[in-house]
């Protein structure tokens, strides 16, 4: 482990302030080796059962708390994602935090809800699972390539009640105020979960800078989510960033100036540990109800991520 290349020292000290004693042999673990490989059967193309029934010889084992999810060794990962069912989409690999953050949302068929930064698209299809393919489910993306990516994703999914927008999230809670059931915002964000001492390309573009730019876009963002959102509606705010700036001061400073919208509780499935939000940061005392939102530490099953469910009033 020793002779991996080492994670930024910034990022480290980061670590320290945020990490408990006894989790922190597995967070370090965690970065110097690959995790299994989660996927999900797709009931939207294909008969689930039948899909598991091929994949037999590879002897996944089922997930308790996520319908439809398997886990299969590290070593298996390449043989599923040339399998024919990877790429016809009859299952889609994806990591439990992201899975968790489409439980914390619980869609609804014939609901009307809002992915406000989609692509390549593995929650979206995921909140179309939920809907039944009804109802009707809006995906913006910003960037160009992506958006296409989120397009081609979301028709090889069998996908059919998701209409994709190549616009600037920021902007749609002005374009369609007070109008979605539901709101994702899975941010745009420095990626501090992707980092891996195999890879350490995986932190080529993170520095102290990019997280606070970050964190400027996600001001944006959240302010047009909760805009989108219909009173009594449901937002989820998520991210694979472990810096508060990029998850906890963003939810403090957005509490700060909206009295219609409220943090509620949030419960993840019992095999990834969590931690409360943080109520204070860098000495500074943060909105109270901050501590209703979770942090999953990155460990053996999972990547880290922040997840947290909002309410608008009334
Ligand atoms: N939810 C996606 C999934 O699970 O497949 C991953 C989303 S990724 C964390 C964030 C996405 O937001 C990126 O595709 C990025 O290009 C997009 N993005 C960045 N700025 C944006 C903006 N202003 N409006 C909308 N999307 C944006």
């Amino acid at each position: 482990m020793e002779s991996l290349p080492q994670l930024p020292s910034e990022f480290t000290t980061l670590l320290d302030a945020l990490v408990p004693e006894h989790y922190r042999e597995q967070v370090d673990a965690s970065y110097c080796q690959p995790g299994p490989t989660h996927f999900r059967l797709n009931p939207l193309k294909g008969e689930p059962a039948a899909t598991l029934e091929e994949l037999a010889s590879l002897q996944p084992q089922a997930v308790p708390g996520f319908p439809l999810t398997y886990q299969l060794p590290p070593e298996s990962r390449e043989a599923l994602t040339h399998s024919p069912a990877a790429s016809d989409g009859r299952l889609y690999i994806q990591g439990l935090s992201s899975m968790a953050a489409i439980l914390a949302l619980d869609p609804q068929p014939e609901e009307e809800i809002l992915d406000l930064a989609a692509a390549p698209g593995g929650k979206t299809s995921l909140i179309a699972v939920g809907m039944a393919n009804t109802g009707r489910l809006a995906a913006v993306e910003a960037v160009k390539p992506r958006y296409f990516k989120l397009k081609a994703n979301l028709e090889r999914l069998g996908v059919s009640n998701a209409h994709c927008y190549l616009k600037d999230g920021a902007i749609v809670g002005r374009l369609t105020p007070e109008r979605f059931d539901r709101v994702l915002l899975d941010a745009p964000c420095s990626s501090e979960a992707q980092f891996s001492r195999l890879s350490p390309d995986s932190w080529a573009h993170w520095s102290p800078r990019k997280v606070k730019e970050m964190a400027r876009k996600q001001g944006k963002l959240i302010r047009s989510a909760m805009d989108a959102l219909k009173p009594g509606g449901r937002l989820v705010y998520c991210t694979c960033a472990l810096s508060p700036e990029e998850n906890e001061v963003i939810l403090s400073d957005a509490l700060e100036k909206r009295s219609d919208m409220a943090l509620e509780a949030l419960e993840l499935p019992a095999i990834l540990p969590s931690l409360p939000g943080l109520t204070v940061w860098k000495g500074k005392a943060l909105h109270p109800t901050v501590d209703l939102s979770r942090r999953i530490l990155p460990g053996p099953l999972s990547d880290a991520f922040f997840i947290s469910s909002l309410r608008k009033k009334g």
